[in-house]
């Protein structure tokens, strides 16, 4: 990871946080301006790479363990409701109950055990994601060559996926100048389980406004560095190409 690209979208998060730290919609803001850094930096990182093999119908790896941070949770707890109050009598049934189904099956598993059991996200549906616009920064930076390694991989094959490297630096890098600059506001910067985090987002909103107060109210959640790297050590061995980004947003 670049030093100079981390410290410069340290400041940029840090300035944001400070400019809109008493506003409601912080979480909301932050995430926001992940994502956008992101999608507007990964073509420019990516064009020297072959096709990737990741499609719209090929849930593949959709069934590995989530991580995300605050802001994400809090931004993808908002959207739920929003939908849930729209289309409460469809087929598709309400997302909050989906995640909350999800949240008793996968709570408290490891990344091994959740590769054994190979629960599908909740927000698979017909082979897509259905909140593909606001899906974390996790999901965002992974992205494979071979799409039959995948599938292997997932069916327990000890194969190696080659997935694309500055998918994964880049992502490292967004996420881990967001998580620096809210430690240094004195938020809470975890990383927590993304069905467990939402279920608790999601079962009471004032879990929002206890984290913009400071408190870690999706510790429960919360999953380790550590444990939380291993997610991408278990699906392959990505080489960490450096990420360089243009703060466009
Ligand atoms: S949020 Fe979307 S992209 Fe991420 S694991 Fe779930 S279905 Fe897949």
């Amino acid at each position: 990871m670049s030093d100079a690209a981390f410290r410069e979208l340290q400041r940029m998060f840090s300035a944001l946080v400070a400019s809109t730290s008493a506003a409601p919609n912080l979480a909301d803001v932050l995430a926001d301006r992940a994502f956008d850094l992101f999608e507007a930096n990964i073509d420019g990182q990516t064009v020297h790479l072959p096709a990737l093999a990741c499609a719209k119908g090929c849930p593949s790896c959709c069934a590995l363990r989530v991580t995300a941070t605050a802001p994400e949770i809090f931004l993808l707890a908002r959207y739920i409701r929003q939908i849930d109050a729209r289309m409460s009598d469809t087929a598709l049934g309400s997302l909050a109950r989906r995640v909350k189904l999800a949240n008793r099956t996968t709570r408290g598993l490891g990344e091994a055990e959740r590769m054994t059991l190979r629960q599908p996200c909740p927000f698979v549906v017909r082979g897509g994601c259905i909140i593909h616009a606001v899906r974390p920064l996790a999901c965002r930076g992974h992205a494979s060559f071979d799409r039959r390694a995948c599938a292997q991989a997932m069916a327990g094959r000890d194969v190696e996926v080659p997935v694309s490297a500055p998918h994964v630096a880049l992502r490292s890098l967004v996420q881990d100048s967001l998580r620096a600059a809210l430690d240094a506001a004195g938020l809470a910067s975890g990383l927590y389980e993304l069905n467990q985090g939402l279920a608790l987002a999601l079962d009471d909103p004032e879990r929002e406004r206890a984290w913009r107060g400071g408190e870690d109210s999706l510790a429960a959640a919360r999953i380790e560095p550590s444990a939380a790297a291993r997610t991408d050590q278990l699906w392959s061995r990505a080489a960490g190409d450096e990420a360089a980004v243009r703060d466009e947003a």
